[in-house]
């Protein structure tokens, strides 16, 4: 299978005539071929994308609307075929797929056609002055969009569809981990009353495609997911293009757990947030910080629990988790095991720690849910992000020290809190240094709030009204009467 760009409505390879593998990491075979792109596809993206804008922005938004509902539909009729394509590229689950990954990318499609069409701005009037100022919201022209593997569709259309929704036309790449739903989109694109170039997909690497999408002098917005690292990359080529930049990036979350929860919810729910999709989750609790007065109880019931999760084919059933993403992603994940087996003093593996080798998959990239006891926040592990089925355990005796453990990393996307104490919800709502609190819940997600993370998470919010903002530009009108 040759897995090409969608440029002026049309399924090309990339110009070079140059290719990548795509690997199953259920069984590290590979299965398609992807476009190697480069600047060149970029720019032929831009030039299709730069002709369609003037249509595009006057399309009034109820018919933006309805073609975004059409594509919606579209993938919603061959969601199995979806998810079972997702599953292929990502390694993950194919219940998962079915019931989250897919679902989020047709509601997406939904939601921000839905939400358009209710899109409104402020009015400001001056009676001293006799006059009035109104806002204009403008869509911004073309915009780049570029997204990480670990929700392949799910981020993808979770950018594209405001973008187009707000009548920008776009230039977007997906992962060249996991490009494949991305491209079966383009064929529903091909066949969908959205007229030609207003979406272009470029697949390729990063630094080749992304870069040359960031550095384009023309391509006014970027909205990017993925790790911390890149997002400072892409704010240094952005910045002095003055550029608007949305960043959505990487996360070392808390979960914090105090004695007056409601215990077995939270057992529950904590064994999700630990391990879902492989622990590939940029809102997965990866910081278990429990109240020292349950906190020989917790780890005998959560390892008790964990050690009930199956690791393997990702198609079954019956599987809880299923590959990571890649064999490099696999030895980085295994490194941070490596040195936690090596620095007993300051880690304790209290279960799991080791690759796992399932019968008929044994060379897939499988690791076992893995739990560690630290003894300070301040370790490697307590600070940076593994991105796998990893977690780490510590207790507190305070809510203030609970706080400062929580707030006390580099990064700050989300954090769960347990307790069944108002007050307490409220003083750490205050305090945590987050751009998303769960309080007794978790991936609790309502596309009509503000997604986003403070500190080294992230620049902007996307999401609802967020990301309608974000992808127009407002302009203030003054009339005097
Ligand atoms: P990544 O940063 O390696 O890649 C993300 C995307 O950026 C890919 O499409 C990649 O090709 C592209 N890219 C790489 N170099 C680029 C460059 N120089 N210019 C432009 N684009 C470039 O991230 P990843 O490994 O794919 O994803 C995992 C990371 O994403 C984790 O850190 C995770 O926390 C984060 N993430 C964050 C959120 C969020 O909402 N905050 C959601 C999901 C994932």
């Amino acid at each position: 299978m040759e897995i090409l760009n969608l440029i002026n409505n049309k399924l090309q390879a990339a110009q070079s005539g140059k290719w990548l593998d795509d690997i199953n990491p259920a069984n590290a075979e590979v299965f398609a071929k992807i476009a190697d792109s480069d600047k060149a596809d970029v720019d032929l993206a831009y030039e299709a994308a730069a002709k369609a804008y003037p249509s595009w922005s006057a399309t009034p938004p109820e018919r933006r609307a309805e073609i975004l509902i059409q594509i919606a539909e579209r993938i919603s009729v061959a969601l199995d075929e979806f998810a079972l394509a997702e599953t292929t590229d990502n390694g993950k689950p194919l219940s998962l797929s079915k019931t989250v990954d897919i679902p989020r990318a047709i509601e997406n499609f939904k939601f921000f056609a839905h939400a358009i069409t209710q899109f409104s701005s402020e009015s400001h009037e001056d009676i001293g002055k006799q006059s009035i100022n109104f806002t204009l919201r403008k869509p911004i022209g073309v915009v780049g969009c570029i997204s990480p593997w670990n929700l392949p569709l799910y981020l993808f259309t979770w950018k594209i569809a405001p973008a187009l929704a707000a009548g920008n036309c776009v230039v977007a790449k997906p992962s060249e981990i996991t490009p494949l739903t991305a491209f079966m989109l383009s064929k529903i694109i091909v066949e969908s009353d959205l007229p030609a170039g207003v979406l272009n997909i470029v697949n390729g690497l990063g630094p080749k495609v992304g870069q040359a999408i960031v550095e384009h002098p023309n391509i006014k917005a970027i909205s990017f997911t993925g790790g911390t690292a890149t997002g400072a990359q892409i704010a240094r080529t952005a910045a002095p293009m003055f550029k608007k930049i949305s960043l959505e990036l990487g996360g070392k979350n808390p979960n914090l757990i105090f004695a007056d929860c409601d215990y077995e919810k939270m057992l529950a729910v904590t064994v999700k947030s630990s391990f879902r999709n492989q622990g590939q989750i940029c809102l997965c609790g990866s910081r278990i910080l429990v109240e020292e007065t349950i906190y020989e109880q917790f780890k005998k019931d959560f390892i008790a629990q964990v050690s009930q999760l199956k690791v393997g084919n990702p198609l079954a059933e019956t599987t809880d988790l299923g590959a990571v993403v890649s064999e490099a992603h696999m030895q980085k994940i295994l490194t941070f095991i490596d040195e936690a087996k090596s620095n007993t003093s300051e880690y304790r593996i209290l279960y799991g720690g080791n690759r796992v080798y399932p019968q008929n998959f044994n060379k897939g990239f499988y690791i076992e849910p893995t739990v560690i006891e630290v003894n300070s926040n301040a370790c490697r592990l307590n600070q940076e992000e593994i991105f796998g089925p990893v977690v780490t355990l510590m207790s507190f005796k305070t809510e203030a020290e609970a706080i400062a453990l929580a707030n006390d990393v580099k990064y700050g996307l989300s954090a769960s809190l347990w307790t069944e104490n108002l007050s307490r919800s409220m003083r750490i709502a205050q305090q945590i240094e987050t751009g998303i609190l769960w309080v007794n819940t978790w991936l609790n997600r309502d596309l009509r709030t503000p997604f986003g993370g403070m500190k080294a998470s992230g620049v902007g919010r996307e999401g609802g009204l967020e990301a309608l903002r974000f992808f127009t530009e407002a302009k203030n009108v003054c009339i005097k009467y």
